[in-house]
């Protein structure tokens, strides 16, 4: 299989060029299409097999530049992950002009607060700040079209879940709704079985 076999934008498939991805890996070639129908998806896999270009190349093929207010939200647990998505995103969005922004915890509000004032396609986070963004008004999700939660399994371990949960209740509906984990333990299934209705699932 090949990327140009999902018939991405040509900026898209110069970018993985440019990057040196020859050819979707496994949780590529499963992930892409039902993301880029709009399907909800539950991944099981681990980190190293891809899954960051997963959800962002669908994503990006499926972002309206002209529109101002974010159209994808990305939940993760740590700001170490925050940032390396968030350069997965600018990497493959280079050359669709793709604008994103990291919003994390022991950091500054007031250049968030510029980030998400400005054109911002992406926003990828950490759940608490977000949370703290949406409670003081600074970030709407009223044009919120994809919501990735990554790593659900150590936003579990690291207490995050209640704050994930009130998240989703800013969504607004027809919502895509992804969520990767490495395990899948009995808090994760519930989560699942409450806000991601007739997921498909994807092992890995
Ligand atoms: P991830 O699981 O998202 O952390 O990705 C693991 C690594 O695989 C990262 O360094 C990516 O840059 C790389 N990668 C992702 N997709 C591909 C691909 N199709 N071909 C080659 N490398 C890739």
């Amino acid at each position: 299989m090949k990327f140009e076999d999902f018939q991405l934008d040509t900026t898209i498939l110069e970018a993985l060029d440019k990057l040196g991805y020859e050819e979707p890996l496994p949780v590529q070639e499963e992930v892409i299409p039902l993301i880029l129908e709009g399907k909800n998806v539950i991944v099981k896999s681990k980190t190293g097999s891809g899954k960051t270009a997963s959800f962002a190349i669908p994503i990006i093929e499926n972002i309206i530049w002209d529109e101002r207010d974010p159209q994808c939200l990305v939940l993760t647990p740590t700001r170490e992950l925050a940032l390396q998505i968030k350069e997965e995103f600018d990497n493959i969005g280079a050359y669709k002009r793709l604008k994103s922004a990291a919003i994390f915890g022991k950091q500054p509000y007031r250049f968030q607060v510029q980030d998400l004032k400005q054109r911002c396609h992406v926003v990828v986070g950490t759940p608490g700040r977000i949370l703290d963004h949406l409670q003081r008004g600074t970030l709407k999700l009223n044009n919120i079209k994809t919501c990735i939660i990554d790593e659900a399994d150590e936003m579990l371990n690291m207490g995050f879940i209640d704050n994930v949960k009130e998240i989703m209740g800013y969504f607004p509906g027809n919502l895509t709704t992804c969520l990767f984990s490495a395990t899948y333990p009995p808090a994760i299934q519930e989560l699942a079985t409450s806000f991601i209705p007739n997921a498909n699932m994807v092992e890995i």
